[in-house]
C-alpha cells in the first residue's frame, strides 16, 4: 500500500491536500489496474533505498481509506474537520511533513560530524615534511591551512548541532499540541526547519568533500568510509525541498513578518523607522558605522551586533525593493526575479543569526566552567567564520573598515591555533561510537578514544 497525498474534492468543493491509503499491488506483487510503478534507476548514492514513480489512472478507494485525523467524509460526501479554518488545516497537514525535512537536517549534521571526526583524527597522525628546526616530520593538523580547512567547519557543525536540537525540541512541542498547535508557532517552525535544512545540508556537502581532500588519497578509498558518506548525503541538498527554493520560502516569510511589523507601528514609530532608514543610508555612504562601533572582535555581543545588523540591513532593503512590486501596473514577477539573489542572502543571514544565537544559548547552559570556556571559543570561531565569509558585505556597507576585515581573518587564524590542542577533545565530545568510525584510516592512532556519551 502507499500513503498518497492528494487533493480531496467532495461535492465539487476542494478541501486541500489529504492523505489516503491506496493499495498498489495484488497478492502476487503485480501492479493493480490503473497503477503504474517505475523504478528511478541506479542513483549516485543511497541505493539501499528504492526510489520510484507511481502513476494513478482512475484508481478508486473507499472513503474509509482516508486517514481522517484532520478531516473526514460522510457517506453522503459531507466533509467535516476538527479544524474549521482552511489555511490552518493546510498548515497542520503540512506540519506532518516537516518531520522529514528536520530529519534530513539532522542526518546532514551527523554525517558532517562523522566526516570531521575521521579527517581530524587522521590529521593528528598523518605526518608530512620535516620541520627544519627539529628535523621531525610535522603532523598535518599543525599546518595552518589544514586547521583552516577543518576547525571552522567543526565549529559550524557544533553550531548547527545545537540549533538542530532546538528545532527537534520545538517540533515535539508543536506536534504534541496536534490540532491545538499555535498557528504562528507552527509557521515559525516551518520557516526555521526550511532554513536550517538548507544551511546544514550545504555545510555537509562542502565539508565532507573537504574532509575527503584532507585525508589525501586515503580519503578516496571506499574502505575509509568517506566516499560512501559523500555519495549518500549529496542529495540532501535537493530532497525534502531544494535548498534554493527553501531559502526563498524563508525570505518570503521574513518579508511578510517584516511588513506586518512595520504596519503595526504608530505614527511616531513610523517616523522613527523612516529616520533610521535615512541614518542607515548616510552611515553606509560615510562608513560611519565602522568608526562608531569598533568592538573587540572576540566579543560575543559585538559579533552578534554584526550578524544582526547584516540580517536587518538585507531584510529592510529587500522589503524596500519589493514595495515597487506593489505599485499599480508593476511587473511583480520581474521585480521578484530581479531581487532573487538579494532575497537568498537575506534568508541566509537570518539563518546564520538564528544558529549563532542558538549556540550562544547552549554555551550558557553548560555548567562546567572549563567546558564552557572551550565551547565559547568554538562559538567565537563559528561567528567569526560567518563574518569572514561575508567580509565584502560588511566592508561595502560600512560595518567594517578594510583593516578590521583583515583583523577578522587574523582572529580566525589565531582561534584555529588556540583550538588545535583541543581538536581531539572536540571530536570526541560529539560522542560518535567508535564502531561507526572503525576503518584503516585511523589505524595509525596510538590511543583510540573511549566511547563517550554525548554532552548536553
Ligand atoms: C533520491 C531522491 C528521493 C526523493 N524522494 C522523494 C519522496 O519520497 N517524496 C517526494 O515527494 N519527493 C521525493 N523526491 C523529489 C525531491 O523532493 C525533488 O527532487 C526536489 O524537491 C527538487 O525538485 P526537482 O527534482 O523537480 O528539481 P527542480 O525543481 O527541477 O530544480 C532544478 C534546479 O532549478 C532550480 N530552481 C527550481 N525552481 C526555482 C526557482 N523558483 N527559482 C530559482 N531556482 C529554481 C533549483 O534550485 C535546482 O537547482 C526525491 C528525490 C530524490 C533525488
Amino acid at each position: 500500500m502507499a500513503v498518497v497525498f492528494a487533493q480531496l474534492v467532495t461535492r465539487g468543493e476542494t478541501h486541500g491536500v489529504h492523505a489516503l491509503l491506496v493499495p498498489v499491488r495484488d497478492g502476487s506483487g503485480r501492479a493493480l489496474p490503473g497503477v503504474t510503478i517505475e523504478d528511478c534507476g541506479r542513483k549516485a548514492g543511497l541505493n539501499g533505498v528504492d526510489n520510484g514513480r507511481l502513476v494513478f489512472d482512475r484508481v478508486r478507494v473507499p472513503r474509509e481509506a482516508l486517514l481522517d485525523r484532520f478531516g473526514d467524509v460522510a457517506p453522503d460526501g459531507t466533509y467535516t474537520s476538527p479544524s474549521a479554518n482552511e489555511s490552518r488545516r493546510f498548515f497542520t497537514m503540512l506540519g506532518t511533513l516537516v518531520r522529514g525535512r528536520i530529519s534530513v537536517a539532522g542526518g546532514a549534521v551527523a554525517a558532517t560530524e562523522k566526516a570531521l571526526a575521521l579527517a581530524i583524527r587522521y590529521g593528528l597522525t598523518r605526518r608530512q615534511f620535516a620541520d627544519p628546526a627539529t628535523g621531525e616530520e610535522v603532523v598535518v593538523l599543525d599546518y595552518l591551512v589544514h586547521q583552516r580547512k577543518l576547525l571552522p567547519a567543526l565549529a559550524t557543525a557544533y553550531a548547527l548541532h545545537v540549533a538542530q536540537a532546538g528545532l527537534v525540541a520545538d517540533m515535539h512541542d508543536v506536534q504534541a499540541a496536534g490540532a491545538d498547535a499555535d498557528e504562528q508557532a507552527q509557521r515559525d517552525l516551518e520557516t526555521r526547519a526550511a532554513g536550517i535544512k538548507a544551511v546544514a545540508t550545504w555545510h555537509a556537502t562542502t565539508t565532507i568533500q573537504t574532509c575527503r581532500e584532507a585525508c589525501g588519497g586515503a580519503g578516496y578509498l571506499a574502505v575509509n568510509l568517506l566516499p560512501q558518506l559523500k555519495a549518500d548525503t549529496d542529495v540532501f541538498t535537493t530532497f525534502e525541498g531544494d535548498n534554493t527554493v527553501l531559502l526563498q520560502l524563508v525570505a518570503k516569510t521574513l518579508l511578510s513578518d517584516y511588513g506586518r511589523r512595520v504596519a503595526r507601528l504608530d505614527p511616531l514609530g513610523r517616523a522613527r523607522f523612516v529616520a533610521d532608514l535615512v541614518a542607515t543610508a548616510v552611515a553606509e555612504r560615510t562608513g560611519l558605522r565602522a568608526v562608531l562601533r569598533r568592538g573587540d572582535l572576540r566579543d560575543r555581543a559585538y559579533q552578534r551586533w554584526l550578524l544582526a545588523e547584516r540580517e536587518q540591513h538585507l531584510l529592510a532593503n529587500a522589503a524596500r525593493r519589493m514595495r515597487t512590486a506593489l505599485a499599480p501596473g508593476a511587473d511583480r514577477f520581474a521585480v521578484f526575479n530581479g531581487a532573487q539573489d538579494h532575497l537568498l542572502v537575506a534568508a541566509r543571514a537570518h539563518v546564520d543569526r538564528l544558529v549563532s544565537d542558538a549556540f550562544a544559548e547552549a554555551v550558557e547552559r553548560v555548567a562546567d566552567p572549563e567546558v564552557r570556556a572551550l565551547l565559547e571559543q568554538v562559538r567565537g570561531l563559528y561567528a567569526l567564520t560567518v563574518i569572514e565569509g561575508d567580509r565584502a558585505f560588511f566592508v561595502e556597507h560600512g560595518y567594517l573598515t578594510a583593516g578590521r576585515a583583515k583583523a577578522v581573518t587574523r582572529t580566525v587564524n589565531a582561534l584555529c591555533g588556540e583550538l588545535r590542542p583541543h581538536a581531539r577533545t572536540l571530536v570526541d565530545g560529539i560522542g560518535i561510537p567508535e564502531t561507526w568510525l572503525a576503518c584503516p584510516l585511523l589505524a595509525g592512532e596510538q590511543t583510540p578514544a573511549p566511547d563517550l556519551a554525548p554532552v548536553g
